[in-house]
This record gives C-alpha cells, structure tokens and sequence, in this order.
C-alpha cells in the first residue's frame, strides 16, 4: 500500500493525499456521512485538481487492486459517499475541481468541473444573466458532480426536471482509467446508445464525472411565493391541477408540509414564524416565476387562489409581498430537516407514488404505522408538484430514537417500502441507493432491470473498483 501512496503523492501532489500516518490531520469529514449513520476509515483521502489526474489515480488504484470511493461535498443522505471501515478504500474527493469552464450564452449552456458548489454555479450564471434552476437545501455545500451522480432532485422539478433533465453533456473518467470527452452542448445526438444517461445516477459506481455541460435559462422577470393552507391532501393535489391549469410553465415550485413536521420547525426554530400551520392540517408553498412582470404574476396568483378558494381547496393563503419574504418561506420548508434532526434520529423515506394515489397511500399507511406501532409521530413533507414524499417516521414523544431507530426501521422500512409497492411508487424518488437501501433494493425492484444493472456494472467496471457495495451487491 505504501507504494500505491507513493504512487498516488506523485500524481496530485503531496499535500493533495492525506492518511492517517499523519496523526495531526483528521480525516473524519471524509469518513462520516452527513446523517452521522455511518462512520468509515479510509486508506487515503486524495484530492486530484485536474482530469488527467483524476484518471492517473483511477489507473494507479485499479492497478493495486484499491477501490474508489468518489464523493463531492458529502451531503448524500444514503451512505454512498464515505468509505467502509476496512481502511483500505480511497476517498477521491472532486472539491478541487471547481472552475467553471465556459459559459455559452447562445447555446444556453454552461460547462463546469464536477467540484462546483451548486450554489456558486447558481451565482455564476446569473452574474451572466441565466438562471440555473437545480436547487435544493444543500446547495451550499453539494456539487454538481454528487448532484448528477445521484441525479438530484430539489425544488424546481415540476418546471426543469431533474439533475438529468438539465445536464447535455458529460466528461467521464471510466473505471480503467479512460477519459470519455462527452461535453457536448447538443440537445439533438441520436447516434446510439446515451451514455450521458447510464453515469447520471450511477451514484459513483460506473464512472467518475469529472465535468458537465448543463442547461441554463433566461432569468424570470419576477418570481413570487405563496403559502396556502388547505383542509387535506385531496385538497393539496387538486390545487396542485389548478395550479398546473392557471400558471401553465410559470408554477416552478410546489411543496407540501403536513402539520407536524411544520410544528417541529415552530418549536426548534421560533425565531422563524411559521404562518397557518396551527390550524390546517397541510400547507403548500407556490412558486410563480413569470416572464412577463410582477403585476402579471401576482395577478395570475390572485386568480388562481380566488378560484380556490370559491372551490373549498384553499382554507387560507399569504402571498410575499417581497422577495426577503419569499426566502423565509422557503426557509422554513428548508428547515424541516433540520428540525427533525433536532427532534431526534428518524427513520426517513424517500418515495414517489403518482400524484393522484398519495391521498390514498398517506391515509392508509398513516393508520397502518400508527396501529403497528402506537404513538408514533409522522413527519410528511415533500415535492407534492413531482409525486415525491419525504415520509418520515420519528419516534414516540418522549422515547430514545436511538433506541427506536435500532428497534424499528427494519420493521417500519417493510410496512413504508410494501405499501409504496402497492401503490406502483418507488423506494426512492431522489437521495439514491447507496450504502443504505442496496439490500432493500431487490425486494422491490424488477428483477429483470435488476439483472440489466448487474450486466451493465460489470461490464463497465469488471474489477468491481468504483464504489463497491453501493447500488447492488
Ligand atoms: P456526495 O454526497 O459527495 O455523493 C453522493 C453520491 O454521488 C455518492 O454515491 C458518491 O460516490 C457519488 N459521487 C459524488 N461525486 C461524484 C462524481 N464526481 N462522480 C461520480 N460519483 C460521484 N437531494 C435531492 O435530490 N433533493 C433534495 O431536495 C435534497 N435535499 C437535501 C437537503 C439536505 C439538508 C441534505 C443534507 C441533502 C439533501 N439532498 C437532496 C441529498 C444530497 O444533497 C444530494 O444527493 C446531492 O446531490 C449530493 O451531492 P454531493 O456533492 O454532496 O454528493
């Protein structure tokens, strides 16, 4: 292994490996994953700047025998971007592959390295007049590379789609150390297979995306927020028809929250006042972005929440009057996480199911948990717009959640997961596979698909290199 390091310090550089023989560094922000469910040892950190480098490490780690564990800003929420505590993987960290490679204004496009912030690409494309419409509440810190590796999701996905639908082009270093040169800006390229496809969502176990040609959009003339309350989740999903019907492509945001998961942000985060939540058992937050005005946006609202309120769809609504208002909405959709953590360890589902069949799933498997298993709290919150839940079971007021998360998930995961079969969803609608579901995964995915993902795993990376154990055993 000390030759491999070796090797490895002369491809990056010294300071860009890092060990544990060097007892003052620390390697644990690499090691652990963002919920703290699982905390790994690894060989080596290494930090390549450069393609060609990237591809010299996968070469010289895929020469040893090594495996590669490839992460970007550590924010996945299913175990697949740390290391296993065998301490012989190597974390390849894509943090330093951060510039923006070029913008194309007319081709409204923007080709960056896998090492981006997702909110400075953000940043860079407005600063040049476009909008880049990936969002998410781990903006901060996630990068694009991690964001099309586990193809991200976020807030905007009923307008743009997901990380797939806005990527045109990848730079792919292949699990023999190959660079595939596929940034191509086309929106038109039917000339066989679509590789671009088969590493989006690869979640690190294909391919190492080294960099990406993404779509950008005209800046909105003005983008408003609404936060409606309404008397059930029929209700929630029939304002999300009229919604579709009165905004058309303007509704660019549409979020539900359940009561409970909005009291926990009121009781763990006062300072943020949380507007109806008391009364209603749901609120939905809108989005409008328009490319005509503020006026014409704010009329299209007015209509919209006029209309349901004559319907009996709406209980009670705000409208910001200011954008520093509309972030604090959001803020507070933003913050459910946080308050669930707060709150105490949860046992959390990511799941799709059609938008029309949610009522149903909710009310039944909501009675189904709270029989099995009394008292426990429900956390519902999540993408209404697009069919995705975050349907999250937290432990009886005033039980230890570790206790309940030891006790209970297997359990719980098989009433959630059997009940999202049911009703034709899927086990996971954005955070991915990873480390987490890779054994619940064959309960409940096609077996023929699921063969085809072996047969294509094996024959991209034979040696079993990239990420091991994530996404199939
Ligand atoms: P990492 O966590 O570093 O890696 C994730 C996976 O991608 C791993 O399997 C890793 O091996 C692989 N990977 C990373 N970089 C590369 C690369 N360059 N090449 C190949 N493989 C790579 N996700 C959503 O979809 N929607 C949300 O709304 C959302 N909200 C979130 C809110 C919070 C508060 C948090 C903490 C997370 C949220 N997530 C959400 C999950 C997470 O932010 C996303 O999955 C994000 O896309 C991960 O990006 P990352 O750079 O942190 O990737």
């Amino acid at each position: 292994m000390n030759e491999l390091i070796t090797t490895l310090r002369d491809i990056v550089g010294p300071a860009q490996v890092l060990t544990h023989d060097d007892p003052a560094t620390d390697l644990s922000a690499w090691e652990q994953d963002w919920r703290k469910r699982s905390h790994g040892r690894a060989l080596a950190v290494v930090r390549p700047g450069r393609t060609a480098e990237v591809a010299a490490v996968v070469k010289a780690c895929a020469a040893a025998g090594v495996s590669i564990v490839p992460q970007g800003g550590n924010t996945g929420l299913v175990v697949g971007a740390v290391p296993d505590d065998s301490g012989t993987q190597v974390v390849l960290s894509l943090t330093r592959m951060n510039a923006v490679r070029t913008i194309d204004g007319d081709n409204l496009t923007m080709t960056v390295e896998a090492g981006c912030v997702l909110q400075m690409l953000q940043e860079a494309a407005e600063k040049a007049g476009f909008l880049f419409p990936l969002s998410l509440a781990a903006e901060g810190s996630c990068t694009i590379g991690g964001n099309l590796a586990t193809n991200a999701g976020g807030t905007q996905v009923v307008r743009y789609g997901n990380a797939r639908e806005l990527c045109l082009g990848l730079e792919v270093v292949t699990a023999q150390g190959e660079i595939w040169n596929g940034l191509s800006g086309l929106r038109k390229d039917n000339t066989g297979y679509d590789l671009r496809d088969l590493f989006v969502g690869s979640e690190g176990t294909l391919g190492v995306i080294t960099a990406a040609t993404m779509k950008l959009y005209p800046l909105p003339a003005a983008q408003l927020t609404a936060w409606a309350a309404v008397p059930s989740l029929e209700a929630a999903v029939q304002l999300l028809g009229l919604a579709h019907r009165h905004l058309g492509a303007g509704l660019t945001g549409f979020e539900v929250m359940g009561q409970f998961a909005l009291s926990l942000v009121a009781k763990h985060f006062p300072q943020q006042r949380v507007p109806l939540w008391a009364d209603h058992p749901y609120c939905v937050l809108l989005e409008n972005s328009d490319s005509e005005s503020e006026d014409h946006a704010r009329g299209q609202f007015e209509r919209l929440l006029e209309t349901a309120f004559e319907n009996g769809v709406v209980s009670d609504a705000v409208v910001a009057e200011s954008l520093q208002q509309a972030h604090a909405l959001w803020h507070i959709r933003e913050s459910i996480p946080l308050a669930q953590a707060e709150e105490g360890l949860n046992i959390k589902h990511d799941i799709s199911i059609p938008v029309s069949k949610i009522p149903a799933f909710c009310a039944e498997t909501d009675a189904l948990l709270r029989r099995e298993i009394p008292g426990v709290r429900l956390v519902n919150f999540g993408h209404l717009g697009d069919g995705n839940l975050h349907y999250n079971v937290q432990a009886p007021e005033g039980g230890d959640p570790a206790a309940f998360l030891r006790e209970q998930e297997e359990r719980v995961n098989h009433l959630v997961f059997d009940q999202v079969a049911r009703f034709e969803g899927s086990i996971s609608a954005e955070h991915g596979i990873g480390g987490l579901k890779v054994d619940t995964l064959p309960a409940y995915k096609d077996p023929v698909a699921l063969a085809l993902m072996r047969s294509i795993r094996q024959a991209l990376d034979p040696q079993n290199i990239l990420n091991p154990g994530r996404v199939l055993r």
